[in-house]
């Protein structure tokens, strides 16, 4: 499926080569996600937890799901989001998080959206929703147009990323618990300023899924 070569073992899509270089993300941070082998809490969630309860994703960023990532975001691969959204809703399962009430995605600026004409996170929340039968809305956050993605440091980092989304007016949440969408984690500002966005509208507990997680940042 990735490379377009032949596949010639029918329980997979991905020929043996692309299959060989796949990392799956199983040792790590139990609350940030993050690759991490050296207990169930990495360094920096010691030191302060994220706002979101828990993020998961079932692939390390590299090898061939970087080259997929990379394709769905940029190349209209649209045929990857079944694989996608399966080994999330696996990973969801296996690390018991699949009590929410709603999936929400990472939303685009409008401009990217034109660009592609499709919000690759918003794809991966219509997948996840409709295999667990949960609801979806697109609706209730929206990315600022022009807004600065570069920032130095960690707090100017998520700062900026917080400029960058807001609460669409008139949206207030009861306590609901929100499954939140992206295509891949790299600092996690992006996913911290959306799920800090979505306790202030009133969200209860927020989990984050990705495709997934680079160990940077
Ligand atoms: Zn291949
Ligand atoms: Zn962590």
């Amino acid at each position: 499926m990735s490379c377009g070569a032949e596949i010639h073992n029918q329980n997979s899509e991905l020929c043996d080569k692309c299959l060989s270089d796949i990392e799956v993300n199983v040792a790590s941070c139990r609350y940030c996600g993050r690759p991490w082998t050296e207990g169930t809490t990495c360094g920096e969630c010691r030191r302060q937890r994220p706002v979101y309860a828990r993020l998961v994703t079932p692939f390390v960023y590299g090898g061939t799901i970087r080259e997929m990532i990379l394709g769905l975001k940029y190349s209209g691969r649209t045929d990857y989001l079944p694989f996608f959204a399966r080994s999330m809703v696996w990973m969801l399962a296996h690390r018991d998080m699949l009590s929410f009430d709603m999936v929400v995605p990472v939303p685009s600026t409008f401009k990217q959206f034109r660009r592609r004409g499709y919000n690759p996170p918003g794809l991966l929340v219509h997948e996840i929703a409709r295999m667990l039968g949960v609801p979806e809305e697109h609706h209730i956050l929206v990315a600022r147009p022009g807004a600065g993605q570069k920032g130095k440091g960690r707090a100017e980092r998520l700062e900026s990323r917080k400029q960058a989304f807001f609460v669409r007016p008139g949206w207030m949440l009861e306590g609901e618990d929100v499954l939140l969408v992206d295509d891949v984690v790299t600092t996690g500002a992006t996913v911290q300023a959306c799920a800090e966005l979505l306790k202030g509208a009133g969200a209860g507990k927020v989990y984050v899924a990705a495709v997934a997680r680079s160990d940077g940042g």
